[in-house]
């Protein structure tokens, strides 16, 4: 449990960290809170040769909210929850936040590094697709940007290279009086999902005007269920719409057998966990 050999730099500003990760090639990491890469560095699996320690890098830890919400990097989970402008703009964050790991790790962790860490059991990057967010990164060689949605291709594979840094994180603010949840099934308190959704939802009277649904931890990325939308608002909201809902997610759920249940089990509360998420947002929804 004591990880290998490693140089520890410490930039202060982004374009100096660009620069050492580029001279450090394959062999460096960025490292911001350090609960995902530290303990994955004690297990040997991961042995990066340098360090990159993004905590001294001001310009990635701010919040902006108008039309559009921007979050830094850096911002940690502990700040998401603090935020009462973002909360107002977009209380599933909170919600979501308050439903990782203890405060502890959420003083330490950040959205970017929940982001960026590629792991299906992170809750951010279900709810980035949930919002159709849009990840900002930057390397020596410029800016790109890549939808969260397109962002995941395996357990820990994602469309990040080795010299990118996750800059921030931007998204259109839900519209005003959106209905939203984030429900998670976990062992115990500070566990990962055993299954988990994330639901925002604009209602009319009992129609749904636009709808939106991803599930963590139930396949090896993040899942959009694309076809959840397109059910929902086919009819006025009904148990058979929400049935349809449901049926959609799980029907795209690959979820292993581990210590958190068998596949089918760990399907089944997939399911209960979409259509619980389901009720609560039109229950929270203007109408
Ligand atoms: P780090 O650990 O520093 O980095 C994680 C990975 O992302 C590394 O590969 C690193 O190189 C890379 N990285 C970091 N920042 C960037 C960036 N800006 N750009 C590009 N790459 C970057 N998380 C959950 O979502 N849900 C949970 O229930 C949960 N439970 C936990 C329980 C325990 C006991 C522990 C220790 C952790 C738990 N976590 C959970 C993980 C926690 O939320 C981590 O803090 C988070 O996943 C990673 O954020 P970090 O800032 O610590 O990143």
């Amino acid at each position: 449990m004591i990880p290998g050999d490693f140089d520890y730099l410490r930039p202060r500003t982004k374009s100096e960290a660009l620069t050492m990760l580029r001279e450090g090639g394959d062999e460096a990491r960025p490292i911001a809170g350090g609960h995902s890469l530290i303990p994955m560095m004690k297990l040997r699996m991961a042995t990066p040769e340098r360090l990159v320690d993004l905590g001294a890098l001001s310009d990635l830890n701010y919040i902006d909210i108008d039309k559009e919400v921007r979050i830094g990097a850096s911002v940690t989970q502990h700040q998401l929850i603090e935020s009462t402008e973002l909360h107002d703009a977009c209380p599933i964050l909170r919600e979501t936040a308050l439903l990782i790991a203890d405060p502890q790790i959420r003083y330490c962790g950040t959205i970017g590094g929940n982001v960026a860490n590629g792991d299906p059991g992170n809750d951010m990057p279900a709810l980035m697709q949930c919002l159709d967010a849009t990840y900002i990164i930057e390397s020596t060689n410029g800016k790109r940007e890549v939808k969260a949605r397109d962002f995941y291709q395996g357990a820990y594979f994602t469309a990040l290279e080795t010299v990118e840094l996750i800059t921030g994180i931007r998204f259109k603010a839900p519209a005003q009086g959106h209905g939203y949840s984030y429900q998670k099934l976990k062992r115990k308190v500070g566990d990962y999902a055993t299954a988990a959704a994330a639901v925002v939802l604009s209602m009319s009277e009992d129609n749904v005007l636009d709808a939106s649904v991803a599930l963590t931890n139930l396949a090896d990325t993040p899942l959009y269920v694309a076809e959840a939308e397109s059910i929902l608002t086919s009819a006025p909201l009904s148990p058979i719409t929400i049935k349809g809902a449901v049926k959609a997610a799980e029907a795209i759920m690959a979820p292993a057998s581990d210590g958190r249940g068998s596949s089918e089990y760990r399907t089944r509360m997939g399911g209960v966990m979409v259509q619980r998420a389901i009720e609560a947002a039109v229950e929270r929804a203007d109408k």
